[in-house]
């Protein structure tokens, strides 16, 4: 499974702090963030096709969280939403319950108040309702009027309307933009998958590796050699110090997928040069696995977890074919 270098770094945080759920905290200074004791440091976007990339190769779970806007300018979380006049925009308006006279002359629309004594203000008529007498109630409805009973008017415009419009203004980039024009960005929590559980040693050992090699020296190169046959060959590690260079394969699989690893890493070691070449399994090797790396030669290292002891074995192993070599000439 080819990982790219954030995705491993993400994985390996993951495991390291036993991040059981990913959830997304809310800053007042950044809006919605991923981050692992303040670690991830990822911009929003950045993080999230991270993630999904990674939900796409099984290795976590998402579920939907939140869905958030952003600036259409700058992406920006930092908006401030206020509620605008849909015609003029201003935000000067006043809210109550509203009277529409509906006769052929007029179509006067006014707040409730201006209708002193139930006379329009505009044409100067009573508003007419009708009176039903229900049980010993009177009932008045409205005839030739329509009664809102939550509106708006703007007071710049004088304009009525049934809801606000929103307006978000941005905080960083100061420019306002409408509902429609927002970008939408789906949140999600994010959980380990079992797939991830079982690659957590190889990674995490493999990380422990590389650090240790680096303590002693050497160097971590690129993980792909171009063997003799021309074909190019992934390693999880290649390292080098002076002339000796290692190529190490870490496994924490067991049964035929790590059999099928330990094949190829055969394959793998006899077409390199000047290489040593490593397994070390986390799980241990099954008897048939212990006669395929005696039969082939392969170089095991079996059920040690520590990469300091696993350092020293290769690296015993590599001065003693130094010595072997120095013997001979
Ligand atoms: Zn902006
Ligand atoms: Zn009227
Ligand atoms: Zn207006």
């Amino acid at each position: 499974m080819y990982l790219s270098e954030d995705e491993q770094k993400l994985i390996a945080k993951i495991l390291e702090k036993d991040v059981k759920l990913l959830k997304p905290k809310y800053s007042p200074t950044k809006g919605f963030v991923y981050d692992i004791d303040g670690e991830i440091g990822l911009e929003l976007s950045k993080f999230l096709s991270l993630a999904n990339g990674l939900v796409e190769k099984d290795f976590l779970q998402r579920k939907f969280y939140k869905k958030i806007p952003t600036c259409p300018n700058c992406g920006s979380q930092r908006l401030l939403f206020t509620f605008v006049c849909p015609f003029c925009k201003s935000s000067n308006w006043s809210k109550g319950k509203a009277i529409q006279h509906l006769t052929s002359t007029c179509n006067y629309m006014g707040f409730e108040s201006e209708f002193v004594d139930n006379v329009c203000p505009n044409c100067g008529q009573e508003l007419k309702s009708a009176r039903i007498d229900e049980g010993g109630g009177t009932l008045s409805l409205p005839v030739d009027y329509k009664v809102y009973d939550v509106y708006y008017k703007c007071n710049s415009c004088e304009r009525f309307f049934e809801h606000p419009a929103v307006s978000a203004l941005c905080l960083d980039c100061s420019v306002s933009s409408d509902f429609d024009s927002l970008n939408w960005i789906d949140l999600y929590t994010y959980e380990p998958s079992p797939a991830l559980q079982k690659l957590e040693s190889a990674l995490f050992l493999t990380t422990k590796i590389k650090s240790e090699l680096v303590r002693r020296g050497y160097t971590i190169k690129e993980s792909q050699l171009l063997g003799k046959s021309g074909l190019p060959h992934e390693f999880d590690i290649v390292a080098a110090k002076g002339d000796v260079q290692v190529a190490i394969d870490v496994s924490a699989e067991s049964d035929k997928k790590q059999r099928d690893l330990l094949l190829s890493g055969y394959v793998k070691s006899q077409d390199i040069e000047n290489t040593n070449y490593y397994f070390v399994s986390t799980e241990g090797l099954t008897q048939e696995e212990k006669k395929i790396t005696e039969t082939f030669n392969i170089k095991s290292i079996e059920k040690i977890k520590d990469a300091k002891e696993i350092l020293d074995k290769i690296e015993d192993d590599s001065s003693q074919k130094v010595k072997s070599i120095e013997k001979q000439s």
